[in-house]
This record gives structure tokens, C-alpha cells and sequence, in this order.
């Protein structure tokens, strides 16, 4: 379990701009704007950037990223970085951050710019950042990236950059009486935080005795810089960026508005569904093969999803209509353990139609668990970008129930061959149903949903992810044989329909 937390923009005071170009003529860095970069940026950052090399087309760009606790108080948010704590994690930076928009941060093909250096200001206090943007396309290509144009033109003007941060931590502290949580659930009230009354209610506050209630964050691994979007902008975008803009800028309004743990930087990274990408929890505490396995396919799927939700509807949607995978109770015959079920299904390379998974895993019968699952599709499109902000989807992943084992039963792999060309992942069987649906329902079903990243408590989102979880067992049981993304395309595909 763990935090995703938000550092929203200007919730730090610097009194200066907190994104500056450097101006870096080909013999280096001289004259007046070296006396520039040093007002601004600590010695050793001087002496750095003289040893550094930019590409053609890489702007640097010096950016004042986050203040110890100890100088400039915690955050708007109520949140804290000391300085022993900037002083150890800057580098994750470099590390682990790109430069993106609005948290889109799942693909870093969508990345704008790299984090060349981070240091650590000991005369301003303050975590600062040398990132190098992709001024051209020629350098975004290079760099295998996007063109950071909005930014260049922002910063050639000398205007500022709305720039939001995301950091994940293992657990955060209360500033009033030390109490450790990893979920927001964890925060404490009056009944123990005795002084202040406890982040639940007073995150953010300020007392009498000039304390700011905060929850300190000791090990902040820094995974994303993004420009957010302001509706006062005035370059052209697009209807999603500006829904995107508005949503940002109503959270952190709403969070603004409210004492409490509603303040906090982990509750509107969960508002906004940002949680980081998953190959940076690979690299974590969590190196279990087995979740490792799962996070590397889950964040495949999560750019399947990204993909999915901006296509239109393909031919490959059809080999999963209900005229084709009819809705079944599937149950074998006699006694049986879950884990062999799944076991004999995997090994045969069949995933289960929601219905029949809802059937088997809930005992439910074959018309209940139809109109199950008739409420839960909805939660199914997107259900992977919601897993990765889940705080407990390490635990989940470790103690995944549908992970398939060793060996199953021949009576439940027999059972399983019997539904093979219904529920086969394998391309020929999958064109087998395509063709079949041609027949039965010559117009297809052309409906897709629409993709949903922010969680619910309701009982349908629990489904939807006992779901993804099957998949991503199954997924992950068949991940070293071929056509391994040809299954993952259709994992989605399916999810999608409605
Ligand atoms: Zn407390």
C-alpha cells in the first residue's frame, strides 16, 4: 500500500518563476546569462550545466521544483518534503520523471522532455531540476517523445508554466503526532492527534501556535512533471484537454475549499485518477516475480485502453458478441476448486465471457449472473487505468486468486477443450467466431463504452476488478507463448464492448 500524491501548481511560493529557459549558446553558458542561472540556481548546478550536452533541438529549461518543510513550510495541500528528505530523493527525478501534460504519464512516448539533472539548492532549500525539452520534432523523435511546443512558446515569452507534480510514497506522517498512514483511511482524528486534531479533519490548518497540520513525506519517489492546462490559455486544444483542464482545476478549487484530508495531494491525485506508471513499481520493494509479471502486463493493457478509447469499433470486436459466446453457467460437472477451473481454462487458452466468470466465481445462475453482468460491463472499459491507483494493488496482485497453477484435473481440462471455440484466445479460433457472427448477426453490435478512470466504492467497480485481476492471471500464465499482445488486444476489445 502506498500514496500517489499530487503537488499541485503554486502551492510552493519560490517569488520567482518556477520554469526558466536557460540561455545556452553553443560555446556554453556566458555574460549576463550566466549571471542569471547563478541568481537562480545553486553552485554546483552551475558548475553541472557546464558539462552538460544538449542535442539539437533540446531546450534547457531550469525549473524550482519542491521546497523543504523546514523553509517554506508544508504545501498548500498539506503536504511536506523535508530537507533530509529532498537532499536523498531528488534523484529520483532523473530517475524516474518525464516531463508530460496533464498526467498522462502511462506512455513515455507521450513525454515532452527528460530530466537531464536534480540537486539539491542548500542556499534556497529547494530541489531544483535541469529538463531538457523537445523544442523540435527533430529532438522529440530522438528522444522518442512529442514536441513540447505550448511550453516552448510559454517560456520564450517569459511567461510561466502551470507545472503539477506527482510523487508516490510508501507512507506518510502526521505532523502533530506522528502517526504513519498508507491510506488516506489511516489518517488520524481528535481521539488520538490530541494537540491538533489529526490530519482527517485539519490537514492544511493553521494554529494558533503557528503550526501548519501536514503529513510529512519521507520517501517521495518523483515520477512525473506535467504542464497542466489553464482555461486562460489561449493556444488551441482540444475538447478532451479542456475537460481535462477543468476537471484539474475543480479539484484543486474543491481541495482549496475544504479543511481535511479533502486538502491533501494524494486525495486529488485519486479525484484525478493519476497514479504513476507501472514499470516504475517493478523497479520498487515489490519484486516478487509474480507481481512483476502482473504490473508489466497490467501496464500493457493500460495503453491498450489509452489506444482503445480514441478508435473506433473493428471487425476484431465481433468474436466476443453474445451470438458467438453465448452467456453459459459453464459449471463442470460435480466438485470442484476454483484454482482448477482457472488452471484447466488457462492451459487451454480460454478466457471467460463476464457472465459465465461472474457464474462460476459467485455460484450464481446463469440468468442472475447475466444481469450481474449486464451492470458491471459499464466498470469494465478502463478498469486497468483505475487498477493503478488502487492503494492496495500490490497486496492484490500478490494474493491474486486467479493465478493459475500447476496442473488441473483431466476432468475439468476435458471440460474446458468442450468450449474452446467459445472462449479460445488462440487467432483461429478467434477467426472461427468472427466468421460465425457474420452469420448469425450480419449488423454487428458497434457500441462501445466509454472509458471510465475514476473509481467507485459500488459494488460493480468490485467486480470489474475481480475481473481484471482473471485476466491479468490469465494473461500472465500465457505470457511467454506466442501472440501474446494479439491477447492482449482482445482482453481489452472484449472489456470495451457493450
Ligand atoms: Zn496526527
Amino acid at each position: 500500500m502506498a500514496f500517489t500524491k499530487i503537488i499541485t501548481p503554486g502551492s510552493q511560493d519560490f517569488h520567482e518563476p518556477v520554469a526558466q529557459l536557460i540561455k545556452f549558446s553553443s560555446r556554453g553558458l556566458h555574460g549576463s546569462d550566466l549571471d542569471a542561472f547563478i541568481k537562480r540556481a545553486s553552485v554546483q548546478f552551475v558548475d553541472k550545466i557546464a558539462g552538460m550536452r544538449f542535442g539539437p533541438g533540446e531546450e534547457p529549461v531550469h525549473l524550482l521544483a519542491v521546497g523543504a518543510t523546514e523553509t517554506y513550510g508544508p504545501n498548500r495541500n498539506g503536504d511536506g518534503f523535508k530537507k533530509a528528505t529532498c537532499q536523498q530523493y531528488h534523484p529520483t527525478f532523473v530517475k524516474l520523471a518525464r516531463w508530460y501534460r496533464d498526467h498522462n504519464n502511462k506512455d513515455t512516448r507521450k513525454g515532452r522532455g527528460i530530466i537531464k539533472a536534480s540537486d539539491y539548492n542548500p542556499k534556497m532549500h529547494r530541489i531544483e531540476l535541469i529538463v531538457a525539452l523537445n523544442a523540435t520534432k527533430e529532438a522529440a523523435d530522438r528522444n522518442r517523445g512529442l514536441v513540447a511546443d505550448e511550453e516552448m512558446e510559454k517560456l520564450a515569452k517569459g511567461e510561466d508554466i502551470p507545472v503539477s507534480m506527482a510523487a508516490r510514497v510508501s507512507h506518510d506522517i502526521c505532523s502533530g503526532c506522528g502517526n504513519h498512514a498508507r491510506t488516506r483511511k489511516d489518517y488520524c482524528g481528535p481521539e488520538t492527534c490530541t494537540k491538533y486534531g489529526g490530519l482527517r479533519d485539519n490537514m492544511a490548518k493553521t494554529f494558533e501556535d503557528g503550526h501548519i497540520l501536514h503529513a510529512d513525506n519521507p520517501d517521495p519517489a518523483f515520477f512525473d512533471i506535467s504542464k497542466v492546462f489553464r482555461n486562460a490559455d489561449r493556444i488551441a486544444f482540444t475538447l478532451g484537454r479542456a475537460k481535462a483542464a477543468a476537471d484539474f482545476r475543480a479539484a484543486c478549487d474543491d481541495a482549496a475549499a475544504v479543511p481535511g484530508e479533502a486538502r491533501g495531494g494524494a486525495a486529488i491525485a485519486e479525484r484525478l485518477g493519476v497514479s504513476p506508471p507501472l514499470w516504475m513499481l517493478t523497479d520498487g520493494p515489490w519484486s516478487d516475480p509474480r507481481i512483476v509479471g502482473q504490473l508489466k502486463i497490467a501496464q500493457e493493457l493500460i495503453q491498450m485502453e489509452d489506444k482503445l478509447a480514441d478508435s473506433v469499433p473493428a471487425a476484431l470486436d465481433r468474436a466476443f458478441e453474445r451470438s458467438v459466446q453465448p452467456v453459459r453457467g459453464g459449471l463442470p460437472e460435480g466438485p470442484f476448486k476454483l484454482a482448477h477451473v482457472i488452471t484447466a481454462l488457462a492451459d487451454a487458452r480460454c478466457m471467460l465471457p463476464l457472465p459465465t466468470f461472474i457464474a462460476i466465481v459467485a455460484g450464481a445462475s446463469t440468468e442472475k449472473a447475466a444481469a450481474v453482468a449486464d451492470a458491471v460491463a459499464p466498470r469494465l472499459a478502463g478498469v486497468y487505468n483505475r487498477l493503478a491507483s488502487d492503494p492496495c494493488l500490490e497486496e492484490d496482485l500478490r494474493q491474486n486468486p486467479y493465478l493459475p497453477q500447476n496442473q488441473a484435473p483431466r476432468r475439468l481440462r476435458h471440460w474446458a477443450l468442450k468450449y474452446a471455440n467459445e472462449w479460445s484466445l488462440d487467432r483461429p479460433r478467434v477467426v472461427e467466431r468472427l466468421q460465425l457472427s457474420v452469420l448469425r448477426q450480419p449488423r454487428p453490435n458497434q457500441r462501445r463504452q466509454p472509458m471510465t478512470k475514476i473509481a467507485t466504492t459500488a459494488k460493480t467497480d468490485e467486480m470489474a476488478k475481480e475481473y481484471a485481476l482473471y485476466q491479468l492471471g490469465l494473461l500472465q500464465h500465457l505470457a511467454s507463448q506466442p501472440e501474446a499482445d494479439f491477447r492482449h488486444e482482445l482482453a481489452i476489445r472484449s472489456n470495451f464492448l457493450q
